[in-house]
Parts: C-alpha cells; structure tokens; sequence
C-alpha cells in the first residue's frame, strides 16, 4: 500500500492551529467592515494569460513557479499565484469600476517555491484592493488599513513600513535603461541570477540578496532621479498624509517589488523576527491594470498579506490559548443518554456561549468521568436513575473543591448561566 502524504510545500492546518487562523479571520473581517471595504469571492483557477499578462512573463512567479495544466478542452488554466489578477478580471467583466470600489478576499495561493519556514507551496493571502481613486488619499486608507489590522492582532510592534515611489511606467523605462548601461559595464561582478535578470528583468537586480551585487548597487543610478513630477508630487503628499495619522515609515529607494503592474507607490511591511521571510505585507499602486484587462482606464492601489507568516508572529505572542470544553455530559445508561437528548439540546440553545459537549460511545461510569476531567470541562451533569425519576440532574463541579448538588431540570440553565456569566464577560 503506498503511504499518502500531503504533497511537499501543502499543509494541513490542524484544530489546535485552525483556532488561531478562525481568530485572526475574524479581527480581519472585522477591521475591513470598519473602514468599509467589502468582500468579493473568486475562483481559485483563472485562465493562465491572465496571469502571464499581469504579473508579467519574466517574473519569478510566471516563469517558475505557477501550477500550470491544460484541462479536458486544452485550454491552459492555472491555480492563482496571487489574487490581484482575479479581482481585477472580476471587477471589469462585472463593470464594478463604474463606481469606487473598495474590495477584499481571502483564501489559498499557490507557488511552486522551495518550502521552508514562512515559505509554502499553497499559503493564504488576505488581499485588499481600492478601485477608481487616482489620488495618494487611497493609498494613505490603505496603510492605515493594514496598520490597523496588525494593532488589534497585537503584533503592531514587530512590523516596520517600507514605502518608496517607482514613479510612472515612462520615467521606470528611462532608469531601466541607465541601470543597464551600468550594470553592464560590470557584468563580470554580477551573481549568476542577475546576470540573467540584465536581460530580463533588471529592475529585479535591486533586490538581490547576493552582498558583492548590493555593493555593486551603491555606485548604481538612484530611481529617485529619474522620477516624473506627477509621482514624485503623489508621493510627497502621501507621506505627508501619513504624517498627519502619526503613521511612521521608512522610505526604502531599493523596495521596487516582484511583480510587473505597479507603478507609482509600493510598500512592505517587514519583520526581523521571521528570519528570511521578513516581509508580511506588500502592495502598491497599480493604475494601468484595469484598462490592460479591457476596462475602463480605473486606477486602483491594493496590498495583500501573508497568513502563514502573520500566524507564525501570533504564535510568536503566546497569548492564544484555544476554548476549552465547559460542561460535559456523562449518562449511567442507555434510558438516561434517551432522556438527557432533549434536555441537552435545549440547555444548549440557552448557553449559546459554552462549549457543551455529552459523552458518545458508552462505557463505565468511571471511564466517562475520566474523559469528562480531560476535557479541561468546568462541570459534569450527571443522568442516572434517581436523576430521571426526579426530574432533576446531579452537577458535578470539576474544577473547584465545591460540592456537587442536585437541581430540578428547570434549575440547570440559571445555575449555569450564573456560573459562567464572569467567564462570558457579563
Ligand atoms: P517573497 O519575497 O517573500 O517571495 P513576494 O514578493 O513573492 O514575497 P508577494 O507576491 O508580494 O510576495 O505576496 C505578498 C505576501 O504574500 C508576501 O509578502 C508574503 O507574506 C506572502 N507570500 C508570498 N509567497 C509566499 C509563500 N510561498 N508562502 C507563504 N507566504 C507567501
Ligand atoms: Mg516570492
């Protein structure tokens, strides 16, 4: 028999973790309504050229890493590497651009990368995109936005902002071209990688991790120079705004980001404590987008977070501990589990905040108090003959020295409710 296994760079998100990832979808969810943005769900498969067309052909993510397969009609399909590209074919087959747009969506991409910490081959991105604003106010919410999110997840003092401006596609192909006439005067100097990105994708060389390239790189023209007034402009008033919201930043002249649709702002929230897989966030401004994809010319800006390494930081905090069981109950016998169904079921709809959980499989008495200790539950309810002839149910406190007692059925619920309300927080 062979011994399945998930394929490499795949995980399973087990309970004790899926309890993490529930909570921080629900701080997400709940910070984007705040400011307004909805949420738009999308296929998980898209037409290859979509991708291809977007991201850009001789991207990392486009020339080596997409999961790509034609289907029973030979068309070429492949799983989403990102969900910029999704949403904008989204948002102009439905014409959503008509209006401002202000969009989120959450789930699993794929990548066919080297798996290690932070690093996977299906991860989840939390993307938030903003439709039909050209002005820096858009990406100023969007900032704020993302800052918001990591203040309520608690995590707001591990991340740094990074923000520089790549200015127009125009004043991009001019410094494209002088940071080819210099680096090719020091081709011999260059790392194999980016003597391969000199032809391809030289604006990638500045973010080499090689150390001779960097130091190659400080004599290098500066994007900086060749930026046009109208970027430069939207960039000054964007930080100005974030000086306003007493927002801090770092301007990084190196961050240019992998992808080929930005102009204009990007930024990356970075992290020392992940080691290489420093970046959590990243995103920027992408105005060419929607009219490329057949819509009306829209600008639009977006970011988009990785999950997996935001719940290696929660992880980090040791603050999360998952809810346990409350109240457990245990039955001596076939006709006492038939008469507790009901009571239960009911006790349930009343306790809507507990965790109730009855005993399945039988056993001894002794056997079921065991699992019931386990559960970390606070007490057993107890049916057993006397219980059912007296309409009453026997409650067994686990977790204290008390007593148990004996209450009529009608009792239980306001017992309970009392004893839980300084847990619910009443
Ligand atoms: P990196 O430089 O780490 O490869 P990237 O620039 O390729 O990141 P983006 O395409 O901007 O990443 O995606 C946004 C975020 O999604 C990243 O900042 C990161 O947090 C997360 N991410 C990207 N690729 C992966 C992956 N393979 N596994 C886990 N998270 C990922
Ligand atoms: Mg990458």
């Amino acid at each position: 028999m062979t011994d399945y296994r998930s394929v490499r760079g795949m995980v399973d998100i087990l309970p004790e973790d899926s309890f993490l990832w529930q909570q921080l979808e629900g701080v997400m969810a709940t910070v984007l309504q705040h400011y307004g943005y909805r949420e738009i769900r999308l296929p998980i498969i898209e037409a290859t050229q979509l991708f291809s067309r977007s991201i850009g052909e001789v991207t990392d993510i486009v020339e080596k890493e997409m999961y790509t397969f034609a289907d029973r009609n030979d068309d070429s399909l492949s799983l989403r590497p990102e969900g910029t590209a999704g949403c904008v074919r989204a948002v102009v087959q439905h014409s959503l651009q008509q209006t401002v747009q202000k969009l989120w969506y959450q789930g699993p991409m794929f990548r066919y990368e080297r798996p290690q910490k932070g690093r996977q081959r299906q991860f989840h991105q939390l993307g938030v995109e903003g439709f039909g604003v050209a002005t820096p106010d858009l990406d100023a919410e969007l900032i704020l936005l993302s800052n918001a999110l990591w203040c309520d997840l608690g995590v707001k003092d591990l991340l740094t902002l990074e923000i520089n401006s790549i200015g127009s596609p125009q004043s991009r192909a001019l410094f494209r071209k002088a940071l080819v006439e210099f680096l090719s005067d020091h081709h011999g100097a260059l790392d194999d990688d980016s003597q391969r990105r000199l032809e391809t994708n030289p604006l990638r060389i500045l973010d080499s991790k090689n150390t001779e390239t960097q130091a190659l790189l400080v004599g290098a023209p500066a994007l900086t120079d060749f930026i046009d007034d109208e970027s430069s402009d939207d960039f000054a008033a964007l930080l100005e705004m974030l000086n306003a919201a007493g927002q801090p930043y770092v301007v990084n002249e190196r961050l240019v980001r992998g992808l080929d649709y930005y102009n204009k702002t990007v930024f990356e929230w970075t992290t020392k404590a992940l080691g290489a897989q420093g970046t959590v966030c990243g995103g920027g401004r992408y105005d060419g987008l929607v009219a490329q994809f057949g819509g009306r010319d829209t600008p639009a800006a977006g970011f988009a977070v990785g999950l997996e390494r935001l719940v290696l930081l929660l992880r980090g905090l040791d603050a999360h501990t998952p809810p346990q069981t409350d109240i457990y109950v245990v039955a001596a016998d076939a006709e006492s589990q038939l008469h507790a169904l009901p009571r239960i079921e009911a006790l349930r709809r009343v306790l809507p905040q507990q965790i109730i959980q009855t005993h399945l499989g039988g056993g001894s008495f002794k056997s079921q108090f065991k699992r019931a200790d386990r559960s970390g539950a606070h007490f057993a309810l107890v049916y057993g003959e006397s219980e059912r002839s007296s309409e009453s149910v026997t409650v067994k406190p686990l977790r204290s020295d008390a007593e148990q007692v004996t209450l009529p059925d009608n009792q239980l619920a306001a017992f309970l409710a009392q004893a839980f309300a300084g847990k619910n927080g009443e």
